[in-house]
């Protein structure tokens, strides 16, 4: 695929074959077929087209969303609930999708009554993400377009972004670079995802519109998932959002971390979370007097795992666990 609109961050200086469009900069020349650290193509490179059921009320609706589960990732968390298809991505088989395809599917979804289109660890795919959304529009199709992200962003990306994502719903990982680049790789983290926040929040502010149907149709929702043993950084986390942005922001606090098999020797991250330590970042939202969003049932931790060597990779998802607050 050519890209006809490169998406590439306005201080790029560099030729145009070389990626620029996650903050991982590598520079690499993927649009000449070489592979970066995303380790994906100039292809539409997507593992998985369905409906998810089980997010946010607000952001699944009473039909489900349609995500677009793209393949690959800017970052390699050793704990990845979706490894398969992000840091493995080069091994896992899925079918080729063409525009057309994804168009097709996509439709169908939305002509079952399905109302929002998310994309799924979007931020190494923003030139095929805007090609689907150009391409739905010119069929005269309009869902909720919903940003669900890492938050390893960047910033010039994220304002060519505006009047065209409704709803952002990045996931906030961490408050401390040193964390980021033990269990991520990535080691600039907090900086790059603090601004990408602000630069969301600068674009939707702390209100949620939602429709007649409790569906929200713009804004942003910020979601951290707790990880076992690391307490502080959660909290720390919570901070950044009440005191940097908003407590009026909308928060989905997740529960749901399941230790993957490949770090079972982690000395933290080999077990659930502990209902205690769940609590105390709950307890500290209450203190930074953040009441607007979800908490997420603690039962959540073997319900939410996906498996896309499935049709439909949410067959074995038990019910819909989001509490609002
Ligand atoms: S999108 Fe991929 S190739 Fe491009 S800069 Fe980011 S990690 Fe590197």
């Amino acid at each position: 695929m050519k890209f006809s609109t490169p998406l590439i961050p306005s201080s790029n200086t560099q030729k145009q074959t070389e990626c620029l469009v996650c903050p991982r900069r590598c520079g690499t020349e993927r649009y000449n077929g070489k592979f970066g650290y995303c380790n994906t193509s100039d292809d539409f490179e997507i593992a998985s087209i369905c409906i998810h059921k089980g997010e946010e009320p607000a952001i699944s609706g009473t039909s489900g969303i349609c995500n677009i589960f793209f393949k690959g990732c800017n970052m390699s968390c050793i704990f990845c609930q979706n490894s398969q298809i992000s840091r493995n991505c080069k091994s896992y088989h899925s079918d080729f999708y063409t525009l057309e395809r994804i168009i097709h599917e996509v439709c169908n979804h939305l002509d079952m009554g399905c109302k929002a289109v998310g994309f799924v660890t979007p931020s190494h795919m923003i030139p095929q993400m805007l090609q689907i959304i150009m391409a739905l529009k010119e069929k005269g199709r309009n869902p909720v377009f919903v940003y669900n992200t890492n938050a390893y962003d960047e910033v010039d990306v994220l304002k060519q972004l505006e009047g065209i994502i409704d709803v952002y719903l990045p996931d906030l990982k961490y408050s401390d670079n040193n964390l980021a680049k033990e269990l991520s790789h990535t080691p600039d983290y907090v900086d790059v995802a603090q601004k990408a926040l602000k630069e969301m929040f600068r674009q939707k502010g702390t209100p949620l519109h939602i429709d007649e149907s409790g569906q929200a149709v713009s804004g942003l929702i910020i979601r951290h998932l707790v990880l076992p043993g690391y307490t502080d950084n959660s909290k720390q986390v919570m901070r950044f959002i009440a005191e940097e942005l908003s407590p009026r922001v909308h928060v989905s606090l997740m529960s749901q971390y399941h230790p993957m098999s490949a770090i079972s020797d982690h000395p933290d991250l080999n077990r659930y979370l502990f209902p205690a330590e769940y609590n105390e970042i709950i307890s500290e939202m209450e203190l930074l007097g953040m009441e607007t969003g979800w908490v997420q049932s603690l039962e959540s931790s073997n319900t939410f795992l996906p498996d896309f060597n499935l049709n439909d990779p949410f067959e074995n998802e038990v019910i819909n666990l989001m509490l609002s607050t």
